[in-house]
């Protein structure tokens, strides 16, 4: 009997499959959840989203939806917001937190966006991330929902799911954003962000997650020590590494 040849070398070890398998199914469960799933902060263009999401660092989207409408109302275009200034864009968003230093980044980013770019975002996320006040996370979130990239911005609800379920543990947004990219399959890949944000929010919350009614529970390593060392569902306020 002839031996059987061995395996492509190419295919892929049995812990690889397995955590493509789990991505996949835990996708499946979010993506049935939410459909067509996108950012909740309020915008009417790339610009707007631009500015939306370097005034959401460290503040809740609903803090900058409360205050973006004001500002975009004076100020809807990278040259009409250089013109308002340092000072107009303070004005309008002091109701943020870092209101001082956004406004500092947020009259150079209209400067750079008007001097280099003819008033255009930028699609390339390198110029994206020399704009600023601009960093990885807030390129992969414009490249994402502005230009339809399939990329992968890791928060802190981002990085709090991924770790807390063993999705893609990692000990920096980096290091979460590239296991990401390696087990969630393509078809996936374009929504993967809003899915773990919007579960991270709602459901996967930092201090008291929802573990008895999460969709994804039976997929969850967090879940299944807590049930181990247990006996029962997560207590309530023990939300694991990551929060
Ligand atoms: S089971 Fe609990 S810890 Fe795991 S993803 Fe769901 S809410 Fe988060």
């Amino acid at each position: 009997m002839p031996e059987r040849s061995p395996r492509p070398s190419r295919s892929r070890p049995p812990a690889a499959s397995a955590a493509r398998a789990k991505a996949e199914a835990i996708f499946e469960r979010l993506a049935a959840a939410r459909p067509d799933p996108h950012t909740e902060l309020v915008y009417r263009d790339p610009f707007t989203l631009l500015v939306a999401v370097v005034l959401s660092a460290q503040a809740t989207d609903a803090s900058v939806n409360k205050a973006t409408p004001a500002l975009f109302a004076v100020a809807p275009t990278p040259q009409a917001m250089l013109a308002l200034g340092e000072e107009g864009i303070r004005e309008k968003i002091q109701t943020i937190g870092l209101y001082r230093s956004k406004a500092k980044n947020l009259a150079e980013l209209c400067r750079t966006l008007v001097e280099e770019y003819g008033g255009r975002v930028p699609r390339e996320r390198e110029a994206l991330e020399k704009l600023p006040g601009v960093g990885r996370k807030t390129a992969n979130v414009v490249l994402n929902e502005a230009f339809g990239e399939p990329t992968i911005a890791v928060d802190t609800h981002v990085f709090r799911v991924a770790n807390r379920t063993g999705l893609a543990p990692g000990k920096t947004p980096l290091e979460v954003e590239k296991k990401l990219h390696e087990v969630v399959p393509e078809c996936f890949r374009k929504g993967a962000h809003h899915w773990l944000v919007l579960h991270g929010r709602y459901v996967c919350t930092a201090r008291k997650p929802a573990c008895p009614s999460c969709p994804i529970r039976d997929l969850c390593d967090h879940y299944a020590r807590t049930v181990a060392t247990a006996g029962g569902d997560a207590p309530a306020g023990k939300g694991g590494k990551g929060s």
